[in-house]
């Protein structure tokens, strides 16, 4: 519904509260930024290097794959070291095939996992399919773990899928072949969380995810899951790809969901660019919760888009030198200042829109454009304060910042 130009935000799909190690996914918790490393698990310090790095970027979350012996045997050594750096993030154990065994050889593994994932589509096949289902199951309630039971449209139970096939050309109107791969991955979560229940885990130590890796399947599918069940879930789309491609899908596809209530806890699954940081996928999940108004993690700047009355690159640069300023700050101001990253910042390109647009942020600077005097006026709560020029205005500015921080947010504890 449109009000006074806003979009209200629907209700939250009511899920179950899950807690995993310290952090609750669901209920009435707010939404949980997640990632994955794409270290090799077995190397622990590598592997523990990115996991505190993606944890220091934001993520609440991180996921850890679980392929061989040595990688299981790292697991708790991993959590050691990250222990010992105080990095408390919870880390979650992705299996593919061999779960069962590798839970089952290093108990230690499974004490230092936080949450395990599995696939229903590769847990185990044909008959051994419910005995490595329900031996992973064991464990889970054996160290009092949660549980994600994770379909993924590229491991999708082929059995399931066979039958509901079958199912579907005995309908008098059969469905299309799209709808009957997206019922098969529904149900294929759905029966197996059913069957974990029939296990003995409770429905509080239970998420559901149902990837795949177009844009309007994922809404079809999680509408659906939605309306099924009352299961925590986990928001993805798969290979969502690299670059502008990767956010610009994760972004459409979550917004949807999102702004309809659906998701406890989201990952935007992006291919890092060669010698890229990992930690990409973090901000781009903070900055879409942020966006959206579901969250505040870092004070984001408003920058126009620069055009042909913009000057020089200078504009764009401050942008860029304030944004990271603050990205760089914010680990210490975290702790220093209640509510500072709702703080929010304009940096504008030429008078048009440029005082506006700043006296709507807390703090606001319009650059001078073309044939404008050289001089940019600040604006610090809708008020213009003082005026700048000349070589320094970059340091200027962020002095100001850094003083309103100061100023505005109370100490903690303090
Ligand atoms: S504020 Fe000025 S420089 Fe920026 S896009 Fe608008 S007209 Fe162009």
């Amino acid at each position: 519904m449109i009000e006074d130009g806003r979009t209200e935000l629907a209700a939250r799909h009511a899920t179950r509260g899950v807690a995993v190690g310290r952090v609750r996914i669901g209920g009435d918790a707010p939404i949980v930024v997640q990632s994955m490393t794409n270290t090799d698990t077995a190397d622990v310090k590598t592997t523990a290097q990115q996991v505190a790095e993606l944890a220091r970027a934001g993520s609440e979350l991180v996921r850890v794959t679980v392929n061989t012996p040595e990688a299981a045997a790292a697991v708790p050594r991993i959590r050691e070291r990250l222990d010992m750096m105080g990095v408390e993030v919870p880390l979650i154990g992705d299996f593919h095939y061999n779960g069962h065994q590798l839970l089952t050889a290093e108990p230690a593994c499974a004490e230092a996992l936080a949450k395990y994932r599995i696939n229903p589509g590769n847990v185990g096949f044909g008959r051994k399919k419910d005995t490595q289902f329900a031996a992973i199951i064991e464990i889970a309630l054996r160290h009092d773990k949660p549980v994600r039971i994770g379909a993924n449209w590229g491991s999708l139970d082929q059995s399931l899928l066979a039958q509901l096939m079958d199912e579907n050309h005995a309908r008098a109107r059969p469905w299309d072949a799209a709808a009957v791969g997206r019922e098969a991955l529904i149900r294929s979560a759905l029966d197996s969380a059913a069957r974990a229940e029939e296990l003995g885990l409770s429905r509080d130590r239970i998420l559901l995810s149902c990837k795949v890796s177009g844009v309007r399947e994922l809404i079809a599918v999680y509408r659906d899951l939605a309306a099924r069940s009352d299961y925590a879930l986990h928001l993805g789309l798969t290979e969502a790809g690299m670059g502008s491609k990767g956010i610009v899908a994760s972004a459409a596809a979550l917004a949807v969901l999102l702004q309809e209530g659906i998701g406890d806890t989201i990952r935007i699954s992006l291919t890092p660019a060669p010698g890229e940081s990992r930690t990409r996928e973090v901000i781009v999940a903070q900055e879409l919760l942020q966006t959206m108004g579901l969250r505040a993690f870092t004070p984001l700047v408003t920058a126009c888009p620069g055009c042909g009355r913009t000057t020089s690159s200078f504009f764009q640069e401050l942008a860029q030198r304030v944004q990271e300023h603050v990205r760089a700050r914010m680990p210490e101001w975290r702790l220093q200042y209640d509510g500072v990253e709702n703080l929010t910042l304009a940096v504008m390109g030429c008078v048009v829109n440029g005082p506006g647009e700043s006296r709507h942020a807390d703090i606001g600077i319009s650059l001078p454009g073309t044939g404008e005097a050289p001089v940019a006026p600040v604006f610090v709560d809708g008020r213009k304060t003082v005026t700048l020029r000349g070589e320094r205005i970059a340091d200027e500015f962020v002095e100001i910042l850094e003083n309103y921080v100061a100023d505005r947010y109370a100490a903690r504890g303090g």
